[in-house]
């Protein structure tokens, strides 16, 4: 599978066409940016943890009756994966307090819930990807019923996979943002799931194995980010 034109550079992908229409190549970048652009810098290595780590996470949410957009892996940094038209949602699930929740709310970091949280925000770079719920979604036509329904199914069974996958290897799944595209008529997983898109903290230590290390200016950001890869044993 060979790469033909670049469709779109986003802060943290490129996405190119391929000879066949249904099949796009991702090419995952070391960039980092955080609030909303204003923020850039490189993560050395990142590209290729992030390609890996998303890979065989959505393989193993396949295998847990979650449909992903997961073609190939092609090489360290490039995957091959079903075109799909993105809803326009950020998909964000929370089991602990952090980032802008804790500000928001007023609470400090850390705080785990009794039960898991769930929130969409409008992916819309312009308006700073503003907080909405499934009303707002339904108005303004990014969704219908039937996909905020199936988004919601899938995205607390992404949940619980993740939840028991990092636990297992001694690291609290704070929160993430997911993303769903439509694929022939269905709802299906896309774009990556990686310490870019979670929060992560080792149970013991409570250290951040995160992109807040870039945020945050906390030094160690990809020690962090191998520190997760190894865990994760991806051979
Ligand atoms: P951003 O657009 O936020 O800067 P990226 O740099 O990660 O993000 O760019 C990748 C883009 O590709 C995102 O907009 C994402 O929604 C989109 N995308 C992810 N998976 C697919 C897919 N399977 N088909 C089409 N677009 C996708
Ligand atoms: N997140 C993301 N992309 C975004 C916004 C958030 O991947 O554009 C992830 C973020 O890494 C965290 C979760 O979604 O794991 C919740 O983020 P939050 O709403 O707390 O926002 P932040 O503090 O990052 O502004």
């Amino acid at each position: 599978m060979e790469k033909k034109e670049m469709l779109y550079e986003g802060k943290a992908k490129k996405v190119y066409t391929t000879e066949d229409p249904d099949v796009l190549i991702v090419s995952y970048k070391d960039d980092a940016t955080a609030f909303n652009g204003l923020k850039k810098g490189t993560i050395v290595g990142k590209g290729a943890i992030n390609n890996r780590m998303t890979n065989f996470i959505f393989k193993k949410l396949e295998a847990q009756g979650v449909p992903t957009h997961l073609v190939e892996e092609l090489n360290d940094r490039e995957t091959a994966v079903k075109k799909v038209e993105i809803v326009p949602l950020e998909v964000i699930i929370r089991n602990y307090s952090a980032g802008s929740f804790a500000k928001k709310m007023g609470m400090e970091e850390g705080v785990k819930f009794k039960c898991p949280t769930l929130e969409f925000s409008y992916k819309n770079d312009d308006l700073g990807d503003p907080f909405i719920n499934s009303y707002y979604a339904l108005a303004l036509e990014l969704a219908t019923q039937e996909e905020i329904d199936d988004i919601t199914k899938y995205a607390f069974k992404v949940n619980e996979v993740l939840q028991q996958y990092f636990d297992a290897l001694n690291i609290d799944l704070i929160d993430f943002k997911i993303e769903f595209g439509r694929y022939h008529g269905k709802v299906i997983l896309a774009d990556e799931i990686s310490p870019d898109t979670c929060r992560l903290w080792d149970k013991d230590t409570h250290e951040k194995l995160d992109k807040d290390r870039f945020r945050r200016d906390l030094g160690g950001v990809e020690d962090a980010y191998e520190e997760v890869f190894r865990r994760l044993g991806i051979q």
